[in-house]
């Protein structure tokens, strides 16, 4: 039996050379079109219809990657890369999740892996500190954190806890009796509708509120469709606000709607997914104004905080409603620590039962940048956004379409839609640089997101003559 595993000493060897596959394609992500420029079915066709009977050389599986996948990848990790929001992949984090893999627990219960959870929850509590974020959400109180694989993950998580609230646990027992209504903005991510429906809430009982002309949700129309909706005999239960939308990075007031929430006893949820890494910094703390009201917090690591994906960092500020909406206790995983009612076990704090020790990749990248390291990624990517916002203003061809109140470029040509659309796909084309496009207003935008960990200068200066010639 043993012949066929891999020996501690050929996992060494081999090891070293994926490290120098990965440091390899590190150095040389630049000079990679950015974007895959392959067909549908060009990847596969290149595999194999069946699988090897006989195991086969590892040489011929790492020759492979370059031959078969690199072709087939778009290069997030490129620094010209500005489409979408990012998912940076820092050293740090590669290695914390290398070390995480080598280990190999699960550690659903905090007796799998007891390290697995007291990581995980200290890591929590010191983004709590890096971030300004209430101290309800630390683990110190009623409140807590946990990684969730991504933000639509902890949204659904929220509503699953905010529906027991409202429905004082009825929704668990009986199912949901369609009186419960969700509120969230027109600017929000589709993942708070996906979280509806898998709730069982339904479409129909989801209110898309207006905004403002900074795309911000309008509390004055929150509050409206919650008092028709009482008067209709309905239940508001849950509010999702987002500070940092997709499209254009819009922020939602909290202080008004958490008063607005307060009010009506409705769980507010705030998605930062990817803002929520700007309050790194002091100066940026405003984004988070009026968070103390919030019932739960999600922001995404795995976006612009260098961490590799998934890792999606959830708070509450009463755990106990959440784990009374998740917790199921079948016989077998009883066992003494989960009885003294002394620990977490963490499979209650979210849908799947089994998780990977998430918290290491974290702990290697905290500690190995410091919360300085850190900061000064982000205030440079916040100072390019901005140069960038002014080399478009300055430019009589081009118009901001949205502020940039982090680090989200949100412009037009003035030619109209189609000129946009035609200068997107021959940037994107081109292979020199990457970026997508969302409408705001029902006009073709074009969205330039800065935040990749290899950006500097340079590459946002050189995008930005390249977007003027493609016109
Ligand atoms: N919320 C916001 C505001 C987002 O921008 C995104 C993704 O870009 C998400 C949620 C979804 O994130 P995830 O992929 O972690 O589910």
């Amino acid at each position: 039996m043993n012949d066929y595993h891999m020996t501690p000493d050929e996992f060494r060897a081999r090891g070293r050379e994926v490290i120098d596959w990965i440091a390899d394609y590190m150095e040389h992500v630049e000079e990679l079109p950015v974007m895959s420029r392959v067909q549908p079915g060009d990847i596969a066709a290149n595999l194999p219809n069946h699988p090897p009977a006989r195991g086969e050389q590892f040489d011929a599986v790492l020759s492979d990657l370059d031959e078969i996948v690199i072709p087939g990848i778009t290069h997030w990790q490129s620094p010209n890369f500005f489409a979408y929001f990012p998912a940076n992949a820092s050293g740090p984090s590669i290695l914390g999740d290398l070390v995480s893999s080598g280990l190999g627990v699960q550690g659903m219960l905090w007796s799998t892996s007891p390290a697995a959870t007291e990581v995980e929850t200290r890591m929590m509590d010191w983004l709590v500190e890096m971030l300004g974020l209430p101290e309800r959400f630390s683990s110190r109180g009623a409140g807590g954190g946990v990684i969730q694989d991504s933000a639509s993950s902890a949204t659904l998580a929220a509503l699953l806890a905010a529906r027991e609230r409202a429905t004082a646990g009825r929704s668990n027992r009986e199912g949901v009796d369609g009186r419960i209504v969700v509120y969230t903005s027109t600017q929000a991510h589709s993942s708070v509708e996906k979280a509806v429906r898998i709730a069982g809430i339904g479409s129909d009982r989801l209110r898309l509120i207006d905004v403002d002309d900074t795309f911000a949700l309008r509390p004055e129309a929150l509050e409206a469709a919650i008092l028709s909706d009482l008067d209709a005999g309905l239940v508001p239960a849950f509010v999702s606000a987002t500070i940092g939308t997709t499209s254009s990075t819009a922020i939602d007031p909290l202080p008004a709607i958490g008063e607005i929430c307060a009010r009506h006893g409705v769980w507010l949820h705030v998605d930062a997914a990817l803002a929520g890494t700007a309050a790194l910094l002091p100066e940026m703390r405003w984004l988070h104004e009026g968070v103390e009201l919030a019932d739960s917090y999600v922001f995404n690591p795995h976006k612009w905080m260098l961490t590799n994906f998934d890792c999606s960092a959830f708070f509450v500020a009463d755990r106990s409603a959440l784990i009374g909406a998740l917790s199921i206790l079948p016989e077998y995983l009883r066992n003494k620590a989960s009885e003294s009612g002394e620990v977490f076990d963490y499979r209650d704090w979210h849908v799947p039962l089994g998780r990977r020790f998430r918290a290491l990749k974290l702990w290697f990248v905290i500690r190995h940048y410091g919360v300085e390291g850190l900061q000064a990624v982000v205030l440079e990517h916040l100072r390019l956004a901005r140069e960038l916002a002014s080399w478009v203003e300055s430019d009589p061809d081009f118009e901001l379409a949205a502020p940039v109140p982090i680090n989200l470029v949100c412009f037009r040509h003035v030619g109209g839609d189609e000129v946009n659309e035609a200068i997107m796909h021959r940037l994107n084309d081109s292979g020199k640089l990457f970026l997508t496009h969302t409408k705001l207003g029902g006009r073709f935008t074009l969205r330039m997101s800065i935040g990749q960990m290899r950006t500097e200068e340079r590459h946002v200066r050189r995008a930005w003559e390249l977007i003027k010639a493609a016109v």
